[in-house]
């Protein structure tokens, strides 16, 4: 995945790095920055003291040239440990809601507000959301989705920096940046909350038509 500078954007671009703690850049003879310059600086980032317990980082994976991304929270235990996005039983369960309309791993892109796991998987704290999303931002940028799905409060409330329930917003699309925010509920939420099942597969139907349209 390529982001192409022009001259209106290159400047933004390169402070956002030099934020990230990046002071030599991959540009290739096209004039583009990669996808993988982002994902170094986050491989070496200290910016929070989650850099103390993780085992890995976890940038996100799938296709750079993904129509939707969904983006979670923040790693679990098998996440940490293999080094991906949602391998554990939520994982299991994103994995159905793809099938579900038809989308396959590799024809999405996944990753999560926090690239490093939280001790006992308890809940992001601010100061680290605050530390982390300019990596998520990056992302979108590069990635430029058609759509984005976010799982769960934390990806919702950042993007759209409010702090709402998620019970109230599911389903209501909104926009970041101009591109198409679909919000539903993050699968360890159903994992503990079955009755909520039905209205996934309703967000999971609802994606599939904006993606056509
Ligand atoms: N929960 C998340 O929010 N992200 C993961 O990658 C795994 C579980």
């Amino acid at each position: 995945m390529v982001l192409s500078l022009t001259k209106h954007n290159i400047k933004s671009f390169l402070l956002a790095l030099k934020g990230m703690g990046v002071d030599s850049y991959v540009i290739n003879k096209e004039d583009t920055i990669t996808l993988l310059a982002i994902q170094r600086a986050v491989k070496g980032c200290h910016r929070c003291d989650l850099d103390k317990t993780r085992r890995n980082v976890v940038f996100g994976e799938g296709s750079n040239k993904a129509k939707v991304m969904f983006i979670g929270e923040a790693p679990g235990v098998d996440e940490d440990i293999q080094g991906r996005p949602f391998v554990g039983r939520a994982g299991k369960l994103l994995d159905q809601l793809f099938e579900h309309i038809g989308l396959r791993r590799e024809d999405v892109y996944i990753c999560n507000v926090l690239k490093c796991r939280p001790p006992n998987n308890r809940d992001p704290e601010e100061s680290e959301i605050i530390a982390c999303k300019d990596y998520l931002f990056s992302q979108i940028e590069l990635i430029k989705p058609k759509i984005i799905c976010t799982l769960g409060r934390h990806a919702y409330n950042t993007l759209m920096n409010v702090d709402e329930r998620i019970t109230k917003v599911r389903g209501i699309v909104k926009a970041f940046k101009g591109i198409t925010l679909l919000p539903t509920y993050h699968p360890s939420f159903l994992l503990r909350n079955q009755d909520k099942i039905k209205e996934a597969w309703e967000d999971m139907e609802h994606l599939k038509q904006l993606l056509k349209g």
